[in-house]
Order: C-alpha cells, then structure tokens, then sequence
C-alpha cells in the first residue's frame, strides 16, 4: 500500500509537470505569435431581426500557428490576459477590426450606420489607456464612436464596479456603444446592471441553443428579452442556427439575431461576398 501511494504521488507530480511545461510552452508560442502575425480576424455578422438588416460585425480573433495548427481563443486568450500579452493583443484586434470597416465602408460594402463590435478582457478594460487608444484608432480610421462597440462580461464588470461605472461613463460620453456580453450566465442581478450605462445585452448562447426542445430555456429567454426591454436594454441574440429558434426570438421581439444561421463568422477575404449577397436580397 505504501508503495501505491508513493507510485500515485509520482504520477501526479509528472502529470503536473507536463502540465506545466504545456502551459508555459503555450505562453512562449504566444508572444513570438503577435510578431510573427499569426493571428487574424473574423468577422459575424448581426442581424436585425425585423427588418432583416445587417447592423454590424463581431470581432473575433484567430490563432493559426504552424505546429499547432488552429488554437481556439477559449484557449488562449486566459493565457494572454494571465501574462498581460493581451494588452498588446487587444489593442491589435482593436486596431484591425477598425481598419477592416473603414476598408468596408470605403468600398460601398456597408454603410456609416454598420457598427464594429470587440470583446474586452478584464486587463484591458482596467487598462488607463483604453479609452484614448479607442480614440485614437477612431481617429486614424476616420470612425465615428457610433460605428463602434465594445462587448464585456458581467464578470469583467462585476471585477470592480466602481471603476466600471466612471469608465462606462467616459466612453458613453463619447458615444462608443456597449454591450454586455454572455448575458445571464453571470452572477449578478439585472438589478445591478441598471446602473450601468449600457445599451445593449447579449442573450448567452446557452439560453438560445436548445430552443425549441427546452420549454425552461424559452421560457427564460422570453423573460430576459421583456426584461431587458424594460430596463431599455436592446437585446442581442447569440447562437442563432436555426429557423424555429429565429422565430421564436422575432417572436419574444428580440432586437438582434447572431449566429450560424445568418453566417458563421467570415475571413475578411468572405465579407465582399457577404454583403454583396446580403444587400441584394
Ligand atoms: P463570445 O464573445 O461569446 O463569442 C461567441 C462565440 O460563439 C464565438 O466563438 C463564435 O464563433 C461562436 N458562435 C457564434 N455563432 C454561433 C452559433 O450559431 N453556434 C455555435 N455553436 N457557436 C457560435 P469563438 O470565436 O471561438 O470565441 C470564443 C470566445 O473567445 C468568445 O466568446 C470570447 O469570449 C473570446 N474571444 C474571441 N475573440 C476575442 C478577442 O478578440 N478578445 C477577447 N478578449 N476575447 C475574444
Ligand atoms: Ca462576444
Ligand atoms: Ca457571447
Ligand atoms: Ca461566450
């Protein structure tokens, strides 16, 4: 028995080691990617569900390294904000998305009323330089702060709630639109979020997939849309992937629709296509 023991106590210790040795290899892969542009961006599109208009593109980042091939942001972007990397990131994905809609508007693609949107992480919301970086990047691209949005999680909100709140305040202000990301998978109370000043809430994903199946999830989904509502929240949809699901949004008078069934998100080299498409129907 002693020696089971000692057998299991060695097992685990080299388990963590690879363990640890993957993750530090994984944080060392990540600050040569940023150099070596490895990353890029896609772009999904958000729908008006009424009127079966685009309103606007959500950003997300992609990771294509030659030996690990295609590594999901779930999975790296906790190791980027772990080491801080995700300042420089963000502010890429910051910089990129900006440029692409003002390549978009450029070439007819979109209007002037199609927004940008980002996903923050923590560190970068508590970044000081956030908002005059936005600026600035709003400058050179010659934006509008209404073409662009930013997307955070009730936890990024919740990290610090007092500085949230003069930081909301201050990009409100500017006219910089936001949303609150994965909503009613957080903590927190709609109660609380009414201080915030944020325009719109993005119904999680988790609610909206096995709709029609689940009579609980429609049910809550319906009570997070009038609520939302009520608050004068618009409400986005994630995870849209089929015709009844749609339905059943349009029907609880969700705002926005965003998922496989309008589009799964495009390479910059698709969005001509798309819009081209869209536009002509
Ligand atoms: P998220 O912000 O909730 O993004 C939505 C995720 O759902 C995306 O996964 C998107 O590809 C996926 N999705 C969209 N429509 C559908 C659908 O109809 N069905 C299904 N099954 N999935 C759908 P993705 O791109 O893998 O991103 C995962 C998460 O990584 C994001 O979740 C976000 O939290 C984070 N992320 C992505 N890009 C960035 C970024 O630039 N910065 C930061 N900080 N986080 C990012
Ligand atoms: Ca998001
Ligand atoms: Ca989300
Ligand atoms: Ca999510």
């Amino acid at each position: 028995a002693k020696d089971q023991g000692r057998d299991n106590y060695q097992f685990f210790t080299s388990e963590m080691n690879t363990q640890l040795i993957n993750h530090l290899q994984l944080i060392q892969d990540l600050r040569k990617a940023l150099e070596a542009r490895e990353f890029h961006l896609v772009y999904q599109p958000q729908i008006d569900i009424k009127q079966g208009q685009l309103i606007g593109f959500e950003a997300l980042i992609r990771w294509q390294n030659s030996e690990r091939g295609f590594v999901s942001p779930m999975d790296f972007i906790p190791a980027a904000e772990e080491t801080g990397l995700i300042i420089p990131l963000g502010r890429w994905v910051i910089s990129e998305a900006c440029r692409q809609l003002r390549h978009m508007c450029d070439n007819g693609l979109v209007g002037d009323n199609v927004v940008m949107t980002v996903n923050l992480s923590v560190l970068q919301f508590q970044d000081d330089e956030l908002i005059s970086f936005i600026q600035s990047n709003l400058k050179e691209y010659q934006l509008k702060p209404g073409q662009f949005e930013i997307e955070l999680t009730e936890t990024v909100l919740m990290e610090n709630l007092d500085d949230a709140l003069i930081k909301l305040e201050a990009l409100k202000a500017l006219g910089i639109l936001i949303s609150i990301d994965d909503f009613g998978t957080g903590y927190s109370s709609l109660g609380y979020l009414k201080r915030l000043p944020v325009n719109i809430v993005k119904v999680d994903r988790s609610f909206v997939m096995d709709i029609p199946q689940d009579k609980d999830d429609m049910a809550i989904t319906a009570a997070v849309i009038a609520m939302a509502h009520k608050l004068n929240y618009q409400v986005v949809a994630e995870g849209v992937e089929t015709e009844e699901q749609l339905q059943f949004l349009e029907s609880c008078q969700c705002d926005y629709g965003q998922g496989y069934y309008f589009s799964r998100p495009l390479p910059a080299s698709d969005l001509e296509e798309f819009c081209n498409d869209f536009n002509l129907e």
